[in-house]
């Protein structure tokens, strides 16, 4: 593995030169809580922004509350999720999300990581994208876009994600943590896809210890 001081310019230089390219700087998860983005980003493992986004516009109407979803039937829940994939796990970490959040916070959002992950069906990267489009807290958000990326440039030697986190965590200033994830994110869907990176057409080529895979 490569020194931490290589490794921290290595990261600096690839946040540059993609920072402009990669201009939108939100999620693209619809949403107009904190709440709502906690159910979205339930319902976005595994599946699109934009179909989870086609999901919400109804659902979002119809539920508006955590008591709301605890009233639903789980079959009318999975009907209405369906189309995002993993429907029947997504209803059941939603409903359990929903009875912690009336149980424990008064039916509020936690703006903390400790309670986010007492939350089920919550781990460190809807947490992380919770706390960090929400509440500004900021984080490493590792998803499958950034767990390759960052394995690919060389930024970390490990697979798991929390490990990645903190990891990536070293390498950059607290305040481009979450602009950091997001870059990724959009770069990983792009350009360096999963089965074909597009190395010929990757403005991070000369910086990437991977660009000959
Ligand atoms: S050079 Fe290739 S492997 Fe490296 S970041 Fe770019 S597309 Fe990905």
């Amino acid at each position: 593995m490569e020194d931490l001081s290589t490794r921290k310019r290595r990261a600096k230089r690839i946040f540059e030169i993609l920072d402009p390219v990669y201009t939108m700087d939100k999620t693209a998860l619809e949403y107009r809580s904190p709440f709502e983005l906690l159910i979205a980003t339930i319902l976005s493992a595994q599946c699109t922004d934009r179909q989870v986004n086609r999901v919400t516009k109804t659902l979002f109407g119809k539920y508006r509350s955590p008591e709301d979803y605890m009233k639903a039937p789980i079959s009318e829940l999975e009907k209405e999720i369906r189309s995002t994939g993993f429907y029947k796990n997504k209803a059941k970490s939603i409903k359990g999300c929903c009875m912690e959040l009336i149980n424990r916070y008064g039916g509020r959002v936690p703006d903390n990581m400790e309670d986010l992950l007492r939350l089920p069906g919550v781990g460190r990267k809807t947490a992380n994208c919770v706390l960090g489009a929400a509440f500004g807290v900021p984080g490493i958000v590792v998803d499958t876009h950034v767990k390759r990326l960052c394995v690919r440039m060389g930024l970390t030697e490990n697979n798991h994600p929390d490990r990645i986190e903190k990891d990536v965590e070293r390498l950059l200033p607290t305040s481009r943590w979450r602009r950091f994830s997001d870059i990724l994110i959009y770069h990983g869907r792009a350009v360096c896809k999963a089965r074909k990176p597009a190395h010929e057409l990757c403005q991070v080529f000369h910086f990437c210890p991977s660009n000959d895979i």
